[in-house]
This record gives C-alpha cells, sequence and structure tokens, in this order.
C-alpha cells in the first residue's frame, strides 16, 4: 500500500488502526507497510501512547454541573473553541464521553475534512469519470463516503440518511 502520511491517501485507516476499530485484513497490510516506513511507526506509536494513557485514565469526579460551567467559561473566554466543539455537543452530553476523547473526535473530522472537494468530485453522479477511475480509486472513494456518512451519523443521528 501507498504510505498513508506521505500520500495523504488512506489517512483514517491509520487513525482506525490507532483507536484498534480497523479490521484484520487491512491491519495486517498497515503492519507491513509499517514495517518499511518510520513516519507512520513512529506515528502510530505516538497515537499507540495516547489510547494508553487514555485507557488507564480515571477521571476524578466531577460535580453534575461541570459541563454547564465549563462551556460557560468557554463561551466567554475563548470563542473559536467554542465554534469547533459547537457540533459536538449533542455527543459529549448524550454520550458523556471524556474531554480528552471529544478532543480526538474534532481531530479525526479535522483531518476527514482535509480533502472535501475530493469526496464531492467522487460523490457527484458523473458516470463516465467513475468508469475511468482504476478500480482502487473507486473503492477508496467508495470507503471515504461510507467514513463520511458514518461520521454524520455520529454528530446528527436526527438526520441519518442524506437524500440524494
Ligand atoms: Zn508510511
Amino acid at each position: 500500500m501507498r504510505c498513508p502520511i506521505e500520500t495523504q491517501e488512506n489517512a483514517e485507516l491509520l487513525l482506525a488502526y490507532c483507536s484498534r476499530s480497523l479490521d484484520a485484513e487491512r491491519t495486517a497490510m498497515l503492519e507491513e507497510h509499517m514495517r518499511d516506513c518510520q513516519s507512520c511507526r513512529e506515528f502510530a506509536g505516538g497515537q499507540k501512547a495516547v489510547w494508553e494513557a487514555l485507557d488507564t485514565w480515571e477521571a476524578a469526579p466531577v460535580s453534575p454541573d461541570f459541563d454547564r460551567r465549563l462551556y460557560r467559561r468557554i463561551e466567554q473566554e475563548v470563542s473559536w473553541w467554542d465554534l469547533l466543539m459547537r457540533p459536538f455537543r449533542p455527543l459529549v452530553f448524550r454520550q458523556g464521553l471524556p474531554i480528552a476523547a471529544t478532543a480526538a473526535v474534532v481531530l479525526m473530522a479535522g483531518l476527514l475534512f482535509q480533502h472535501p472537494a475530493n469526496i464531492q468530485r467522487s460523490a457527484a453522479p458523473e458516470s463516465a469519470q467513475v468508469e475511468a477511475m482504476p478500480p482502487d480509486q473507486v473503492e477508496h472513494a467508495l470507503d471515504e463516503m461510507e467514513t463520511m456518512r458514518e461520521f454524520n451519523r455520529l454528530v446528527r443521528p436526527d438526520t441519518a440518511e442524506p437524500k440524494m
């Protein structure tokens, strides 16, 4: 496979691998690549340390109105953070995600949205263009669309299926 870091392709595979949610087949593929690729090894190593820290991290008990007070302070003091967090708030409240995990979601979202133009293009119903694409590229585009759909479902469960 091509290097996810160098080519900016398959970045979601690397992230899924690091969060241990990648299937066995692609895990093997990525591990084979990492044997020869120092950048990916270092990236995965760093991510592994973060995930292990999250695993062992035990949250101190918080007061029931902690979130409310935190967000009020954020609103007062850091408006860009508020903007960044706004789409994820329902997720945070519903599932009680710790702040660190929320930050990881925001980071992942940032990575996914780095290529919105690509995703738009591959989602457009231009059959001639799709036919001209090599099969592995089509598969990759489909994977990307699936990832985006999954992401939308997580962020806005009420608008689960976009009407095409
Ligand atoms: Zn690599």
